[in-house]
């Protein structure tokens, strides 16, 4: 939810604005639709129903919409609603906690963490990848993902200047990063910021996403122009988009 429509959400039942400090930001709860809060949006223009990630479902009201007309219009939808939620009760999530038989996404497939046989200290293998762990016991989550994020620093810039080479779109500079709810970034200046989780995905969808960054640095929008150029470089854009929403949560994202 984005400050802006909330307070003018709120500017909405604020008597005079300005002479009073105003509430916290409460979302407004429709009475008539438990779990779902209804958010005013100024560049909104027609009403629209949204389930997010974490189980809210949110309406939209556009600048001249009511909070009434808003119900109804949720009312209207309350078939698509159960529908989605449905969906995203069957969506599978990343377990919290790893251990040893644990299925972990690693380079686009679950694959089961199995103790590694081999010398006096501690492995497991994901497919064919072998990690040191301290113990075979306890949360091995933190210890693998320290891994992955070390392999991301080496394979995901070494990819970058791959595609930049063969599509001639000059980088500047490459960052792995741990962002929490974005694949990859870039700046004017020509940066290019991805998240290691990917090498956690299909190596289609990795590299969809470096073409995505590498074609903003030609396009700084989501223009049709933009998109015609990932289609050009990146025929297979739309599949991984689907992957990417079908299999995001796996990773935590
Ligand atoms: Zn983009």
């Amino acid at each position: 939810m984005n400050d802006a429509s909330q307070q003018s959400f709120l500017d909405l039942f604020s008597p005079a604005p300005g002479v009073h400090q105003a509430p916290p930001p409460t979302p407004h709860h429709g009475a008539a639709q438990p779990g779902v809060v209804f958010e005013r949006s100024p560049r909104a223009h027609r009403y629209r129903l949204t389930l997010r990630r974490d189980g809210t479902a949110v309406a939209t009201i556009p600048l001249r919409g009511s909070v009434r007309e808003a119900e109804k219009f949720v009312a209207q939808h309350a078939e698509w609603l159960e529908r989605a939620r449905e969906r995203q009760r069957r969506r599978p999530r990343a377990a919290e906690i790893w251990v040893v038989g644990t299925r972990v996404l690693w380079r686009g497939a679950l694959e089961e963490i199995r103790v590694a046989v081999a010398g006096d200290k501690p492995q497991v293998c994901l497919a064919a990848d072998v990690f040191r762990v301290r113990a075979l016991e306890g949360d091995l989550r933190p210890t693998l993902e320290a891994h992955f994020a070390r392999r991301a620093k080496v394979e995901l810039p070494a990819r970058t200047w791959e595609l930049s080479a063969l599509t001639g779109v000059g980088v500047t500079q490459v960052t792995v990063r741990n962002q929490r709810s974005r694949w990859g970034s870039c700046t004017a200046g020509g940066t290019i910021s991805l998240n290691w989780r990917l090498v956690q995905t299909p190596d289609f969808v990795r590299d969809y996403i470096i073409y995505h960054e590498l074609m903003h640095l030609r396009e700084m929008n989501h223009s049709a122009r933009f998109w015609a150029r990932v289609e050009e470089v990146c025929p297979g854009w739309r599949e991984a988009e689907r992957w990417l929403k079908r299999n995001g949560s796996l990773v935590g994202l």
